[in-house]
């Protein structure tokens, strides 16, 4: 049903909004049905005229077809429903407040014009004017306004300049007051508007009223399930404690949040992620009773409160209703989407005694559910907070550490192990802070990945890692390829190639000097587009190195369709060299498959000699590891750059 289906075109119109009960309105399409019947109820009308935003005509709007049309409906639908993309009536807008259409909407006429001579004595007004103010031309001013309020307007306008916006009263109706100094004829006078807003000060009341309860509405309840939002569900919540605290029950708090709900909006559009949330809400609300609260906190996330628990093993009962609920799929013209769901649950009195940590502890208990691998369940306990506490305090070091550079690029030299000879480096980040000095990365990167912070700190590291292996090319120092870290976080960037390609140009570095090290865990995760950036990498003359190989998929003919030229033998495998009789065996048949499929090879976490014998023997490449150096900061790795010349 659109909104143009119910208005009658009529192409007569002006004829109708000359007579007066015809009234002209303006309604944003996004408003309540409910406010166009009380916009109609107010000036006691059974239709109105709809304007679009340029003030022309779009039809008639009945207060009869809309009861007719919505009888099925809430009350709070909105007239959006009587309107789409291609409806006419798109352009509708809300004009509430704008005195014009409320103007408009009354049919009255709300401009006098006079003009006033040196003498105080009118030399022109308005038909409608002289009527109004049983005023002549040639009358002096004071006739139509009494000489007090002549005056006070021309202080205010000699102060002023002018005079805007004054609001005057002269014979009970209110009078906006607009008065400005023009030439006529080569003749200063005064040019004084006066708007009638008599109708809009009292009618503001009225709308002003009709507003309030339909904001009221849209403060407390969520526009799209209508449940209660945040703001009434910290109310009832409140409401619900005091309560047990007088009865000693419980309460217990679900904090529900759908897995992987981002990917449906992204994947399928809003609309249908919409019409899931809502599928979502109704079958919830069907497995609550009726003293429990139901509340939508964000975009897939809902609270149940639960109130007067004797037992907590109530809570969980609740629990695995919702886990059934989400066992059958949600189906949205005529797609089928199978959902699960996470639920962080915290208890009052046990986890807190306010509504406020209740809620936080339960977003706790969910976080910790999802990071478990989402579908779970999850119960507050004490270390968590103390736990996100430090996670918090962390990531504000982590940010404030962005800002003032504390973030460095050590540098570990890698080695043919057939020569010796050196053939280039990893960059690896560290992190210099002020209290705790150099910090490594296994402290923090992974709170870089959860919080995205490591995109700004890898482009950073990256770029630092180009201009300073530029400079040391320059001057004769190194020859081999620097090899770079590359998160997933920072390769599932749309833009990573063009950040890539940015920092190779600006800092002048030849492509085929920089190599990125990834994990196969990073480019399993969306292959198709990975492998697309990857021969994009690739075709600028970058290569890529798959890092920690062997402890993730470790499939080599999977690993062949991509663009790869390089293996890095996880340090754990070197490290069982020479006891370990099974990680020798993976190694010895990584390096045999790699050379079949053409990738070169690099152990990493060499120690000892025998460690770098072995990989030598079974046809390895390169090392890395301790037994050639540690990582080294910029000084210290061009000491080492300057020995070996
Ligand atoms: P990774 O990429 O596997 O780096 C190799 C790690 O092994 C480095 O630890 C290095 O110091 C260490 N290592 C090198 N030789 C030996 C050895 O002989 N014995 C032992 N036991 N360890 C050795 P580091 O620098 O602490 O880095 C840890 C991890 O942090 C890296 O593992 C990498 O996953 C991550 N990381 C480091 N820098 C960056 C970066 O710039 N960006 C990203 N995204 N991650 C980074
Ligand atoms: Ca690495
Ligand atoms: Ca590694």
């Amino acid at each position: 049903m659109l909104l143009s289906d119910l208005i009658t075109n009529t192409e007569d119109h002006n004829k109708q909004t000359d007579s007066l009960t015809e009234y002209y309105v303006t309604i944003h399409n996004d408003r309540p049905l409910e406010m166009a019947i009380e916009i109609m109820d107010d000036h006691k009308v059974d239709q109105i005229t709809l304007l679009d935003e340029n003030d022309q005509f779009v039809g008639t709007l009945k207060k009869a077809d809309i009861n007719f049309y919505c009888s099925g409906l809430e009350e709070n639908e909105k007239l959006q429903i009587f309107s789409d993309e291609s409806s006419q009536c798109k352009a509708i807008e809300a004009k509430f407040r704008d005195a014009k259409a409320t103007f408009n909407m009354l049919g009255i006429a709300f401009c006098e014009i006079v003009y006033v001579g040196e003498v105080q004595i009118i030399r022109w007004l308005n038909a409608e004017a002289m009527i109004t103010f049983g005023v002549n031309i040639d009358d002096p001013i004071s006739k139509m306004l009494t000489p007090e309020i002549w005056d006070d307007l021309m202080q205010i306008f000699h102060t002023h300049g002018g005079v805007e916006h004054e609001r005057i009263e002269v014979n009970g109706r209110v009078y906006e007051v607009t008065l400005m100094e023009v030439e006529l004829l080569g003749q200063r006078i005064l040019k004084l508007f006066l708007y009638d807003v008599s109708e809009l000060v009292r009618l503001s009341d009225e709308l002003r009223r009709s507003l309030e309860r339909t904001i009221e509405h849209i403060a407390h309840y969520d526009s799209l399930t209508d449940l209660p939002n945040r703001l009434l569900l910290v109310a009832k919540l409140d409401h619900g404690i005091s309560h047990s605290k007088r009865m000693n029950g419980k309460v217990a708090i679900l904090d529900l949040n759908i897995d992987h709900f981002k990917d449906i909006n992204e994947s399928y559009g809003y609309a249908v992620g919409d019409a899931i949330i809502v599928q979502v809400a109704g079958q919830l609300a069907s497995i609550l009773g009726r003293e429990d609260i139901l509340a939508r906190i964000g975009g897939d996330e809902f609270i149940i409160v639960l109130e007067d628990l004797e037992d907590i093993l109530k809570s969980e009962e609740a629990v695995k209703k919702v886990q059934a609920l989400f066992a059958n799929s949600f189906t949205v013209d005529g797609v089928d989407f199978k959902l699960s769901a996470s639920i962080g649950l915290a208890i009052y009195p046990d986890d807190a005694d306010n509504s406020e940590m209740l809620l936080k502890n339960a977003d706790i208990a969910l976080h910790r559910a999802k990071d478990e691998g989402g579908n779970n369940y999850c119960f507050f306990s004490s270390e968590m907070s103390v736990q996100l506490f430090e996670r918090v305090l962390l990531e504000r070091e982590l940010r404030h550490g962005i800002d003032t550079s504390e973030f460095l690029v050590y540098y570990q030299p890698q080695i043919s192990l057939a020569t010796g000879k050196l053939t280039g480096a990893e960059a690896l980040v560290r992190w210099k802070h002020p209290v705790m000095g150099i910090v490594p990365p296994d402290m923090f990167v992974p709170l870089c990945e959860s919080t995205n912070l490591i995109i700004p700190i890898g482009e950073q590291i990256l770029r630092d890692a180009c201009t300073q292996v530029k400079l040391w090319k320059e001057q004769g120092l190194f020859e081999g390829r620097i090899s770079v870290n590359v998160s997933g976080k920072q390769f599932e960037r749309p833009d990573v190639v063009q950040m890539i390609k940015n920092i190779v140009t600006q800092t002048q570095l030849e492509p085929r000097y920089l190599e990125l090290e990834m994990t196969e865990s990073v480019l399993m995760g969306n292959p198709a587009l990975f492998g697309r950036k990857l021969s994009e990498l690739k075709m600028l003359g970058i290569e890529v190195a798959i890092d920690d190989f062997g402890t993730g998929y470790s499939s080599l003919s999977y690993l062949k369709q991509f663009p790869i030229d390089k293996l890095k033998i996880d340090q754990s495998f070197v490290g069982g060299i020479p006891h370990n009789e099974q990680d020798m065996a993976i190694i010895k048949a990584v390096i045999a498959m790699s050379q079949a499929l053409g990738f070169r090879t690099i152990a990493e976490g060499i120690e000892n000699e025998e460690q770098a014998e072995f990989l030598k023997n079974f046809g390895c490449e390169q090392g890395q590891g301790y037994l050639y150096s540690r990582p080294l900061s910029a000084e210290k790795f061009e000491e080492f750059l300057k020995a070996l010349v």
